[in-house]
C-alpha cells in the first residue's frame, strides 16, 4: 500500500517539475527535462562550492579578474558572483 502510494506521488510530481521549468512537455521530453535538471543542479553545486572555497581562502567578494571589491548589492542578488559588473558585462557582449 505504501509502495503504491509512493509510485503514484512520483508520477504526479513529474508534470509539476516540467511546468515549473517552463518547458512544454512533448514526447521524450521527460528524459530531457531530467538531464537539464541534473546539469542545472550540478552547476548550482559548483557555484556554491566555489563560493565556499573563496570564503575559506579569503577571496570571496573580490572580482577574480581585476581584484576589485564586488558591491554587496551584487552579491545579495548573485552570491556566487566571481566578477565585477563591468567585467561581466564585457563578457556578455
Ligand atoms: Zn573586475
Amino acid at each position: 500500500m505504501a509502495d503504491r502510494l509512493g509510485t503514484r506521488l512520483e508520477t504526479a510530481a513529474h508534470p509539476a517539475l516540467v511546468g515549473r521549468l517552463g518547458h512544454h512537455p512533448t514526447h521524450g521530453a521527460r528524459a530531457h527535462t531530467r538531464d537539464a535538471l541534473l546539469v542545472a543542479t550540478r552547476q548550482n553545486i559548483e557555484q556554491i562550492t566555489g563560493g565556499l572555497s573563496r570564503i575559506s581562502d579569503g577571496t570571496y567578494g573580490a572580482c577574480q579578474k581585476c581584484h576589485e571589491r564586488i558591491p554587496a548589492e551584487r552579491l545579495a542578488v548573485l552570491p556566487h558572483a566571481r566578477f565585477c559588473v563591468p567585467y561581466q558585462e564585457k563578457q556578455n557582449r
